[in-house]
């Protein structure tokens, strides 16, 4: 019998964090208080090629949040009513929101049981004339299965737009996130691999056209200012939010190597087990030509809700990604679905429990969660 010690673990700690980065971080807020130069400028300007460099793509234009980047990537391919855009039914809600938001249907399409993502050997039977994109989540960190999409996509001339919110730093084939379809939409929401100090996001693309399109969107539709082109919206990075972002910037594919390896040590603890044999828990997959950056690590696991109830019990921070599939929501109710039109995304919503993985959790903290799982099925 494991005696259980009492500890408590958060599902994230950006305490721990901001104690490393502080002094960086409130030298570049100062910084940019003394300039008073508070809407976009040079430090957004220089964010922006920052991570475009960092993704492998040609512009990034940054916006107020990863919902807006997809509703202005949405905004600039035009779609509107009578339009449909296929996503996964099985991510947060912001994906779907947004289609819905400009008056298009979304077209989910069933996720992939072992990655959580979207089954793209399911997609060419849900496209119709009126397809105006494609939406792939790269969920928790793990790129969707884009290259299998690419041939029916551009055969079709249908965009991929990425919602990789969750997933910067991943890679699928060794080409990075954000630079696998025409466009490609960041959140810098805190809890990200790369967040804020409150509210952000980010395009990416190749497509010069696109990314001017993008800028005129997210200020108004303007192209000439009080001359308005679209009706677009206003949503703007901050460059208090920018100047943060760079320092966090610097240090993410550190803190991407020690998510990686607590996920490689949650494998080892999980083995010794014997959890995942008996199926009580199944681990996340890695799908093959992937690179996960694991925002989060989501586990399956029998008598979820309990088990996370034990959890909380014992001092230890998890969080169901998500209780309620997409096609089910109450405000989606007019696209008329119902229960099992998505079974695999519907057993996620049951078994998906994420426990803590973030860059500063040691070996003892994995050690007492591992522990704190087994006890509850003992
Ligand atoms: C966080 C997230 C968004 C939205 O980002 P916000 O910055 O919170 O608006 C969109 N899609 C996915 C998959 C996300 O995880």
């Amino acid at each position: 019998m494991v005696e259980l010690r009492v500890k408590r673990i958060p599902l994230l700690d950006l305490n721990a964090q901001y104690q490393v980065i502080g002094d960086e971080v409130n030298a570049v807020v100062r910084s940019v208080l003394e300039s008073q130069q508070f809407i976009l400028g040079p430090e957004v300007r220089d964010l922006e090629r920052e991570i475009a460099g960092y993704c492998g793509t040609a512009h990034a234009v940054g916006c107020a949040s990863g919902s807006d980047a997809i509703l202005l990537a949405l905004m600039a391919l035009e779609i509107g009513p009578g339009d449909e855009v296929i996503t996964s039914p099985f991510t947060f809600f912001a994906t779907a929101g947004s289609i819905v938001r400009l008056g298009a249907r979304p077209v989910f399409v069933d996720i992939d049981e072992q990655t959580f993502n979207i089954d793209v050997s399911l997609i060419e039977r849900a496209v119709t004339s009126r397809t105006k994109a494609i939406m792939p989540v790269h969920l928790f960190g793990e790129c969707a299965e884009i290259e299998r999409l690419r041939e029916l996509a551009s055969a079709r001339a249908i965009p991929i737009i990425e919602d990789a919110a969750q997933a910067i730093g991943s890679t699928h084939f060794g080409k990075p996130a954000g630079s696998l379809g025409l466009a490609a939409c960041f959140s810098f929401y805190p809890s990200k691999n790369l967040g804020g100090a409150g509210d952000g996001g980010m395009l990416t693309t190749n497509d010069v056209e696109f990314a001017d399109k993008l800028k005129v969107m997210r200020g108004h539709g303007a192209k000439k200012k009080y001359f308005h082109e679209f009706v677009g919206m206003n949503s703007r990075l901050d460059s208090l939010q920018a100047a943060i972002l760079r320092v966090k910037l610097r240090h993410l594919d550190d803190w991407t190597a020690a998510r990686r390896a607590n996920a490689a040590r949650y494998r080892e603890l999980f083995a010794r087990t014997g959890l995942p044999e008996s199926g009580k828990v199944k681990l996340p997959v890695e799908s093959a030509g992937g690179f996960h950056v694991y925002n989060q690590f989501v586990i399956r696991a029998e008598e979820r809700d309990k088990l996370q109830a034990h959890m909380k019990e014992h001092g230890v921070g998890t969080e169901v990604y998500y209780p309620l599939s997409l096609h089910l929501q109450q405000c989606f109710k007019t696209l008329g679905h119902k229960p099992r039109d998505f079974p695999k995304s519907e057993r996620a919503t049951n078994e998906a429990l994420a426990i803590p993985v973030y860059p500063e959790l040691d070996e003892d903290d994995q050690e007492y969660v591992v522990e704190t799982i087994e006890s509850f099925y003992r």
